[in-house]
């Protein structure tokens, strides 16, 4: 009986109320429910896959997912870069969410109208001294000899390539399968995609998950939501979230970023990589560089994350470097990536039976957002991830 009514609370409007009122449909309901916890991009993709799949989904978290994007989100760079053909588990698994974005634009587009920016750009990685390019020939090795595609380019060919970078370029590797999606799109899309397919907000902070059976939440203000299924999916706020499901309290940590939006005076024809650093082309004509890394720290919800000068300064001079001259900023962002133990996301079932984690995805988040919400949603529907989810388990 908690279920239900609490079900019938969750879908408010009358043409939620009918779908699930229904005594078949009561059930399905009871069977093939779903609370999210998180609203950033790994909770939307878990929301468009389960709902697609005729999960009734709700999202819960503070602000409207129609309005207001996580920080990490508003920060990020979308850049997907560099996929090998390694055949270990870990490989497989980001090969696989690289594949899933061509299809998945096209899917958002038609669904939504949404363009969410995939773009094959190719990227380019450049040396400008015999220390970088020292440093750039053992990456390229290491990447090479996992299978990653890339071709060295003479200087010449990589300004030719990329015209507007700065001149005394002494080394190149171009990266052709390197691809870029614009988070922000990427998750106005997902968000639309799964409001269409049924899936609501629930407005509210979370201040634990329950660990009974059926699964539930409870918020902050005391009220508590049930359903058949919870997914944990909140980011750098995880472990502290998850304590009483088995995740050590350390388990995600959080390791800011900061990126810079920059007014373009050239134009670029894909990702350049410099020194651990991208800049790439917007989706709006002006030019993204980021981005920092700060060392990983426990989670504090008192002291959100805050753009500094340190950092502004910092990628002003990556941006000075690579193009040769000064840009002006047009927007600084900083956001908290939830970093996991051992630098592998944490994306498997907790105990008691019923609740999930999809967390810890760290500077991959967006590249891991299609495969994770696609094997989340295989393995709370079909029992089957359908991928080795081996290095995303809990035990590490
Ligand atoms: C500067 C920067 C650049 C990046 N560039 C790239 C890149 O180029 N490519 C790439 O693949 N990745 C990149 N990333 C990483 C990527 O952005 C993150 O991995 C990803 O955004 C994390 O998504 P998430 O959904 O796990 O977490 P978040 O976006 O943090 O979402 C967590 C959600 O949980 C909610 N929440 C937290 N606590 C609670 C609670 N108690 N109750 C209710 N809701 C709660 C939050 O409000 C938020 O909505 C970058 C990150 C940064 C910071």
């Amino acid at each position: 009986m908690v279920v239900r009514s609490r079900i019938c609370h969750l879908w408010s409007t009358a043409a939620d109320a009918n779908l699930l009122l229904g005594p078949t449909a009561l059930e399905l309901a009871i069977v093939h429910s779903c609370l999210i916890v998180g609203g950033g991009l790994i909770g939307r993709s878990v929301a468009y896959y389960l709902s697609r799949a005729g999960i009734h989904v709700v999202l819960v978290c503070e602000e409207d997912p129609a309005r207001i994007q996580s920080a990490p989100t508003r920060a990020s760079l979308g850049v997907l870069t560099r996929p090998t053909a390694g055949l270990d588990s870990l490989s497989a698994f980001y090969r696989l969410s690289h594949e899933l974005y061509d299809p998945l634009a096209r899917q958002l587009a038609e669904e939504t109208g949404v363009d969410i920016g995939w773009t094959a750009c190719g990227g380019l990685e450049v040396a400008y001294n015999e220390q970088e390019a020292l440093r750039l020939r053992a990456h390229v090795s290491r990447l090479q000899e996992r299978g990653a595609r890339c071709q060295w380019l003479s200087p010449i060919a990589a300004a030719e390539r990329e015209p507007a970078l700065a001149l005394g370029m002494i080394a190149a590797c171009l990266w052709p399968q390197d691809h870029r999606v614009d988070p922000q799109q990427l998750a106005k899309a997902l968000w639309l995609g799964a409001l269409r397919h049924g899936a609501r907000h629930h407005p509210g902070h979370v201040a634990h998950l329950d660990g009974t059976d059926p699964p539930a939440i409870v918020l902050e203000t005391g009220e508590k939501l049930t359903a058949d299924t919870v997914v944990l999916a909140a980011g750098a706020a995880t472990s502290a979230l998850g304590v009483n499901l088995g995740l050590a309290p350390r388990a995600v940590r959080s390791a800011a970023g900061q990126s810079l939006q920059l007014q373009a005076s050239v134009h670029l024809q894909g990702i350049v990589h410099w020194e651990g650093y991208h800049l790439l082309p917007t989706s709006t004509g002006d030019l993204f560089v980021g981005a920092t890394n700060d060392p990983a720290t426990a989670y504090d919800l008192s002291d959100p994350v805050q753009p500094t000068e340190q950092g502004r300064q910092e990628l002003l001079e990556v941006a000075e470097r690579v193009l040769g001259h000064s840009c002006n900023v047009v927007q600084h962002n900083a956001g908290l990536r939830p970093k996991p133990r051992r630098g592998r996301a944490l994306i498997a079932p907790l105990q008691p039976p019923g609740y999930y984690v999809a967390s810890g995805h760290y500077k991959n988040g967006v590249l891991m957002a299609p495969a994770t919400g696609q094997a989340l949603t295989a393995w709370i529907t079909e029992g089957d991830p359908g991928v080795d989810m081996t290095p995303f388990a809990i035990e590490r």
